[in-house]
């Protein structure tokens, strides 16, 4: 996840490969108690791996479900089936609404012994409503602290089937989708008490909201083996007879919602060389969540979709995209998408009866309207509609800082503007607002994207030994949420690899180290640096091996040998690289190159200090004699000697604090960025 200020995106030229969205939250907790209370085992897949769902394990594996994980994402449950759950529990939901309401709902049917609390918060949510459907049915339910509010105790139950059970929808749809769950297994417990079967019938008082997370449980339901009949959203029938019983497999969907980033990904970008597009791996066309209907809208516009059982498939079809007229209503949280394709469709597109965008996370319309016109778009807005006519030619796109207002879906929807034409990048302000629905969202745009040729930026910080440039490069990288290389870690790594391999550093093993370096099995995990897989961070960190490096950063053929490597760092969104010959040899055409100096006494001072900390011990004038022997040797060897690039800032930081170097840096940055002060 992104956790900086903001997040600049190159101009993207093109995408392709696979995406796998996570589980859907909604989905995931319920799949979960109905497989609890099935006959038979249920395997589940992409269960969604959060809170909430480790919950309702816990609790499920407390009342005698035999549970068994599989990696985070795949759960086996043995169902209850008839069974009673083991009693007395005392059940803790933490904070999981999703777990809660059903839970309470199915063992207050079920009866027994049982306790269910959460945290301060959980015991400040209403659940009322809830407990008065579940007492007319005869359930016996105590609230032990606040009436209409958890912590509840639950008993055995004298169950009453011959009225209906009426439930207000206006509050919460996520007591209806309780009761939903929860009274086949009171058809069940009734006629094994010798009472003929009936049908169960649950009616809705007031307007039902939230209708889309209702169908989502009844889809469900008939997975299980349970067919609800519907009368409009005011009654819900379940029929005599019904019975729990396991689909034996099944998957948890994606969330739908998220697709749309990546449907209108593939909306957008040239197909790669083999004809791929966009693979979304978790969702199909046949998915029980509304905003799957977005896939229409996308393909009005032209997106060609191809989708199986659990995946779809999108590649760009007319190009620019069409423009459309659409009610959105049964998409509203997907239809912003909509919103951002329209800067490449061939007309203006107009998204209508979006009048809920007005009371979410933001003024959703507004928000839209100001961010489209920044990128050079015309709108028209009103009460419940936008119109956005697209900027007239590459020519009048313009460069923008997108406000995200603290709502996920303007930061993922604006993303897609960075394949503009006149190949500007795009800065997201505040991109870790993504993280209530979906934290790596731009670490798996980036997975897929391609940037224009030429256009990750890199910025390169060299300079002699111990002038802080790690520190600074690193801190640099971290604020602007871009990769970072340490390129004298690899030389380090290089010398190592051949000590260990039992050659020596002599000029005649060039060949030999030069051919280890090429296809070096190093990676970078955090700080640590594993050479095949082993820790080889203190080794290589030491002075002996500064020095073994700096021998064999002598020898032509293992710097050549190390060039695609470290070229191979510049991925989306960015580079800092540090090293001697960042600027002059590896990135020459990179936008910003730092040479960063400061005086032999202070280097070596500050070395000192570090090795002290460490307990090793040493003079300053022999760490200064070291210091002055390498300096020599790095800026008089006959290949990439140190030397600042001609374009390179330079910057003595022998007075300045990391700080200071660090604004210095982000400052010459930001300068060198189209976006202008903050
Ligand atoms: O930066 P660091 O001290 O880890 O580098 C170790 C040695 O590797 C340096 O003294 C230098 O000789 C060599 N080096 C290099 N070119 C780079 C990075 C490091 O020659 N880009």
């Amino acid at each position: 996840m992104y956790t900086t200020e903001f997040l600049d995106i190159p101009p993207l030229a093109g995408a392709h490969g696979t995406v796998t969205l996570p589980g859907s939250k909604s989905i995931s907790n319920r799949v979960l108690l109905l497989a609890a209370l099935s006959r038979g085992r249920t395997v589940i897949h992409d269960l969604l791996d959060s809170d909430d769902t480790r919950v309702m394990l816990a609790a499920l594996a407390q009342l005698g479900c035999e549970v068994t994980q599989a990696g985070s994402t795949t759960v086996t449950i043995s169902g209850l089936g008839g069974q009673a759950p083991r009693s007395p529990a005392r059940l803790f939901m933490g904070n999981a609404g999703t777990a809660m309401r059903p839970l309470t709902a199915a063992l207050a049917v079920l009866g027994g012994d049982f306790e269910l609390s959460g945290i301060a918060r959980m015991h400040e949510r209403p659940i009322g409503d809830l407990v008065d459907a579940l007492r007319q049915l005869g359930c016996t339910i105590t609230c032990t602290g606040v009436e209409g509010y958890p912590p509840l105790r639950i008993g055995q139950p004298a169950l009453r089937l011959d009225a209906p059970v009426r439930v207000r929808g206006d509050v919460s749809s996520q007591f209806l989708t309780a009761l939903l769950m929860a009274l086949p297994l009171a058809g069940h417990r009734a006629s094994m008490h010798g009472e003929a079967a009936r049908d169960i019938v649950i009616e809705v008082v007031g307007e039902l909201i939230s209708k889309p997370y209702i169908e989502i449980t009844l889809n469900l339901l008939a997975r299980f083996g349970i067919a609800v009949r519907r009368e409009g959203w005011q009654r819900f029938i379940i029929p005599a007879g019904s019975r729990y019983q396991s689909p034996g497999e099944i998957h948890v969907e994606a969330d739908a919602s998220s697709a749309s980033y990546f449907i209108g990904l593939g909306a957008l970008v040239a197909p790669g060389a083999d004809g791929q597009g966009i693979r979304i791996q978790g969702v199909g066309a046949a998915s029980i969540q509304g905003d799957i209907r977005f896939v229409e809208a996308a393909q009005a516009m032209g997106a060609h979709v191809t989708s199986g059982p659990n995946w779809l498939e999108i590649t760009r079809g007319a190009w620019p995209l069409k423009a459309i007229d659409l009610d959105c209503n049964h998409i509203p949280d997907a239809a912003m998408t909509l919103g951002v394709m329209a800067l490449y469709a061939d007309g203006p597109t107009t998204l209508r009866n979006i009048a809920s965008w007005r009371v979410k996370e933001t003024d959703r319309i507004a928000a839209m309207a100001h961010e489209l016109r920044k990128l050079g778009a015309t709108v028209e807005e009103g009460a419940d509609f936008i119109r956005v006519t697209p900027p007239a030619t590459p020519a009048h796109w313009k460069t923008a800082r997108i406000h995200t207002y603290d709502d996920h879906r303007v930061a993922m929807c604006f993303s897609l503007a960075a394949f503009n034409p006149a190949g500007l990048p795009v800065r997201i302000e505040d991109p870790k607002c993504v993280a209530k629905t979906f934290p790596d969202y731009f670490e798996a745009l980036f997975a897929l994207a391609q940037a224009a040729p030429g256009r990750i930026p890199v910025i390169c910080v060299d300079g002699p030994s111990a002038s802080g440039k790690g520190t600074l490069a690193g801190q640099v990288a971290e604020r602007l949420g871009y990769h970072y290389l340490d390129s004298g870690a690899l030389y380090r790594v290089a010398a190592h690899a051949a000590l260990r391999s039992g050659r020596s550093l002599e000029p005649e093993n060039e060949p030999a180290i030069a051919d280890l370096a090429r296809q070096l099995p190093v990676t970078f995990s955090g700080e640590r640096v594993l050479l095949d897989g082993s820790d080889v961070t203190e080794a290589i960190r030491s002075e002996e091996g500064g020095m073994n490096a700096s021998r064999v950063s002598t020898m032509p053929a293992v710097r050549a040998a190390l060039v695609a490597l470290q070229q191979g760092f510049s991925r989306l969104p960015g580079l800092v690289a540090d090293g001697r010959d960042m600027g002059t040899v590896i990135f020459p055409s990179a936008p910003l190159k730092v040479f960063l100096t400061a005086s032999a006494a202070q280097r070596a001072e500050r070395r000192h200090k570090q090795l002290i900390s460490k307990g090793i011990s040493t003079t300053l004038d022999s760490l200064r004699a070291d210091l002055e022997a390498r300096d020599t040797r790095d800026s008089t060897r006959s290949v990439a000697p140190l030397k600042p690039a001609a374009d390179a800032l330079q910057l003595d930081n022998s007075a300045l604090t990391i700080e200071e170097s660090v604004e210095t840096v982000l400052r010459w940055w930001q300068d060198r960025q189209p976006f202008g002060s903050s």
